[in-house]
């Protein structure tokens, strides 16, 4: 491997033809990169790589080491330096929206011409970016890359998760209209959250271990006492209210009309990856018109994996096997339940799907309002194909290996 972030490291990918390019991985240490440099690991990705580690709050410090990994710069980065970033043909970010919304704009204004891979929303809707999830839109990435477009963003978890198990539908542009009830796990906020969900676990069993251990205790007083701790004694620093033995209905921003920024999500992000609608990326040509589709987004105690449970109207009345079959050849990694209570309860939960690659995809029935409608529940990993699996991936097609 040559120098990392040397002076003779070009700026424009095409530039560099046969070299490894160095590619600079922002977030590496958060929820999704942790989970990303695993994927990367496992699957071998860092030898078509120079990786450079930046960091945010410890500049200067050593850069991670992982076995069969050896980046020749083993300090960290500095993740606000310009100059080191203009440097890299590629730069991977799951830091989050407020790095890119400082960084990103001021490398552009540089004259930085590489191709940026991130995680964060704030790109995701800019008409110069392209919603990576290539096992649903490659045909879209390819029109893109080769029109020039240099941002693609990783989609919404939520969104994300729900097309690699249902996508056969959209696809075969079955979909009428959708709507999606998501039941979201804590770690989708980040790391500090799902410590703060699993600290405020520990607080309330520990307010009442001594009851629980006595069978003879009354049920009552346990539950008197676990609502007293819920509204007293928990550290809510980062969801603002209790989450443990509890959920919220609302996750991210207040858009001002009754509408949260993650149920906005749904519907536009949704579009904009199956390459429906309008407003798309340069070179991509609109597949039709946008579908309807609408959610509401709940944060539940679940740790990791986030679950959704969908109302479809289809365009047509389709026999019950045959959107099944549909489903289940959507992607390779759709995996279709069949709709009885042993195979649910053991397949379709946050604790049987985190983890894997696999999204299971069941309680498919015709539901009361016609033969169109259908009901469909999925779970998957939100950090593998809901962040980090699409990252990597794209990392790959932009260096040629996938
Ligand atoms: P995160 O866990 O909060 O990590 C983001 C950054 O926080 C880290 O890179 C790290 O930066 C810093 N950090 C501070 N204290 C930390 C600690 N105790 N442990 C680990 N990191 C700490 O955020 P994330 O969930 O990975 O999300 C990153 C981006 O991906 C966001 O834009 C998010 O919206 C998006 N996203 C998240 C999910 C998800 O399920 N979590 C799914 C899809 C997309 P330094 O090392 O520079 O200090």
């Amino acid at each position: 491997m040559t120098s990392a972030v040397n002076s003779s490291v070009s700026p424009a990918l095409s530039a560099v033809p046969g070299e490894t390019p160095s590619v600079g991985l922002i977030g590496w240490r958060g929820m999704v990169g942790s989970v990303l440099i695993n994927r990367m690991l496992e699957e071998g990705d860092f030898a078509h790589i120079n990786p450079v580690f930046f960091s945010t709050s410890n500049a200067g410090g050593q850069a991670p080491s992982f076995e069969g990994v050896t980046p020749e710069e083993t300090i960290l980065q500095d993740a606000f330096d310009l100059d080191t970033l203009i440097k890299l043909p590629i730069i991977v970010t799951a830091q989050g929206g407020d790095y890119t919304s400082e960084v990103y704009p001021k490398l552009r204004q540089a004259g930085w011409d590489g191709i940026w891979i991130d995680a964060a929303s704030t790109l995701r809707m800019a008409e110069t970016s392209i919603i990576a999830l290539d096992p649903i839109n490659r045909e879209v990435i390819d029109a893109g890359l080769a029109a020039g477009v240099k941002e693609f963003i990783g989609g919404n978890c939520t969104v994300s998760n729900m097309l690699m198990g249902l996508g056969g539908l959209f696809t075969h542009d079955l979909v009428e209209w959708g709507t999606a009830m998501t039941y979201q796990a804590a770690s989708g906020g980040g790391a500090k959250h799902m410590r703060e969900l699993l600290n405020q676990f520990g607080t309330l069993h520990s307010t009442v271990a001594e009851d629980l251990s006595d069978p003879a205790a009354a049920i009552l007083d346990i539950d008197r006492a676990v609502l007293e701790a819920q509204r007293n004694d928990l550290d809510a620093t980062q969801f603002g209210v209790p989450l443990a033995g509890s959920l919220i209905p609302w996750i991210d921003a207040d858009l001002g009309n009754g509408v949260a920024k993650e149920e906005w999500k749904a519907g536009v992000e949704t579009n904009k990856i199956l390459g429906r609608g309008e407003n798309l990326a340069p070179g991509v040509t609109s597949r039709g018109a946008a579908v309807p589709f609408d959610s509401l987004c709940v944060r539940v105690g679940a740790l990791r994996s986030h679950s959704q449970a969908l109302t479809l109207k289809l365009r047509e009345d389709l026999p019950l096997a045959e959107i099944e079959q549909i489903i289940a050849s959507g992607t390779e990694w759709s995996s279709f339940v069949p709709n009885e209570k042993d195979a649910t309860v053991a397949r379709l939960t946050p604790v049987a799907a985190t983890g894997s690659l696999e999204i299971p995809v069941g309680r498919i029935r015709k539901l009361e309002m016609g033969p169109e409608y259908i009901s469909a529940f999925t779970v998957g990993d939100q950090l593998l194909w809901g962040a980090a699996e699409p990252l990597r991936r794209m990392l790959l097609i932009t260096v040629g290996k996938l």
